[in-house]
């Protein structure tokens, strides 16, 4: 069983440290603790060993009657790998912790590029991060992004590609995040940093990208124009993405008109929190005109880095080979039964 230590479990961290015990050769040795508040609670409950990620801070667990297993750096050291779920910026400082304990990490969309060895999307560049020490598992829209990018690319090839990315304000949680009633073109200058992202998976895409915020929690949309180097049918174009195990593309039948169904339709479906692992590729969107291949699909921005935290353990460790990895993760969280009846 491989030991994953989980630090920073808050948005992401708890939700990859479920998905890390449901696969079959993985377990959560603990997950580490700033403080005892609710999240500290539902990980006492849900049975995880819980380290106090700083020091000094010990004596509030007792406080508030939580036994701790021990401080963070016990945690790195009784782990194999570390998965790094803390705020952006955090997990770059810690970065001298794992490599001092010689634990590989793997850190959160959040860091930046250069703090890292490699950056990861499983569909995209599985294979190129094996032994590596410090990982990214990219952000949210560079995720999604890169996994509708990545058959079209390989079936068509792609000339330019043109995102215009409409992002929710905040997570549902996070209640001091706005706007509140605005639409803000954000960044106001272009590109947005998510094409130069997506670079770091696909550093020869030609990809611009243009960000909005507006006042929504559920999940980011994204306007896709890609310029391909052949002429597909749409149909064909939906096919190829249909056969693609991380993107859902959504049936016309299941009336689906924007992020609140489709966040409906996940809990109604059963999945824990309501969380949409795959990308939605609305079906009716697929157009294709000439070249240019035209489609709007949403991503859930708390939930599509999660089986890829997974595959990342398996693809740094070397355990796996991406179609094993992606299988057995799917799999194991439930991903692969669909969110609806589809051609898979
Ligand atoms: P979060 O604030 O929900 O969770 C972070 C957790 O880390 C909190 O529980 C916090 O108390 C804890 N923490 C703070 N300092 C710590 C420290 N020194 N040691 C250990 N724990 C500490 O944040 P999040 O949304 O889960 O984001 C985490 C990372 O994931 C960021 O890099 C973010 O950019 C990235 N990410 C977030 C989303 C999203 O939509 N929330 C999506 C993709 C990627």
């Amino acid at each position: 069983m491989i030991r994953v230590g989980i630090n920073g479990y808050g948005t992401i961290g708890k939700r990859v440290a479920a998905a890390v015990r449901a696969q079959p050769d993985m377990e959560v040795v603990g997950v580490a603790k700033t403080r005892p508040n609710h999240e500290a609670a539902t990980a006492v409950d849900s049975g995880f060993d819980l380290y106090a990620a700083v020091e000094e801070r010990r004596s509030r667990f007792a406080e508030a009657g939580i036994d701790l297993a021990g401080g963070v750096e016990q945690l790195v050291e009784v782990s194999d790998i570390v998965v790094d779920g803390c705020p952006s910026g955090i997990g770059a400082e810690n970065v001298p912790m794992y490599r001092k304990h010689d634990t590989p990490a793997l850190l959160q969309g959040g860091e930046d590029a250069a703090a890292v060895d490699s950056s990861f999307v499983a569909r995209a560049n599985y294979d190129t991060v094996e032994g590596a020490e410090v990982v990214r598992v990219v952000s949210c829209n560079t995720t999604g992004l890169s996994r509708l990018v990545a058959p079209l690319r390989e079936t068509y090839g792609i000339e330019k590609a043109r995102v215009t990315l409409v992002r929710r304000g905040g997570d549902p949680a996070q209640s001091g995040r706005g706007p509140i009633n605005d639409i803000l073109p954000n960044p106001v200058s272009l590109p947005s940093h998510h094409g130069p992202d997506v670079n770091t998976i696909y550093p020869d895409l030609d990809i611009d990208t243009l960000g909005l915020k507006v006042p929504a929690t559920l999940m980011h949309t994204h306007s896709v124009n890609l310029t391909l180097e052949s002429s597909p049918d749409a149909e064909a174009v939906r096919e190829l993405l249909e056969g693609e195990r991380r993107l859902f593309v959504v049936p016309e039948w299941l009336d689906i008109d924007g992020a609140g169904a489709l966040k409906e339709f996940a809990g109604d479906a059963g999945r824990p929190r309501g969380d949409i692992w795959e990308n939605c590729v609305w079906g009716e969107s697929i157009t294709v005109e000439g070249r240019d291949l035209y489609l709007f699909q949403a991503v859930h921005q708390e939930a599509d880095v999660v089986p890829e935290n997974v595959d990342a353990i398996r693809a740094v460790l070397g355990t796996a080979t991406a179609e094993e990895s992606i299988r057995t993760t799917n799999e194991a969280i439930g991903l692969d039964k669909g969110l609806a009846p589809s051609p898979r």
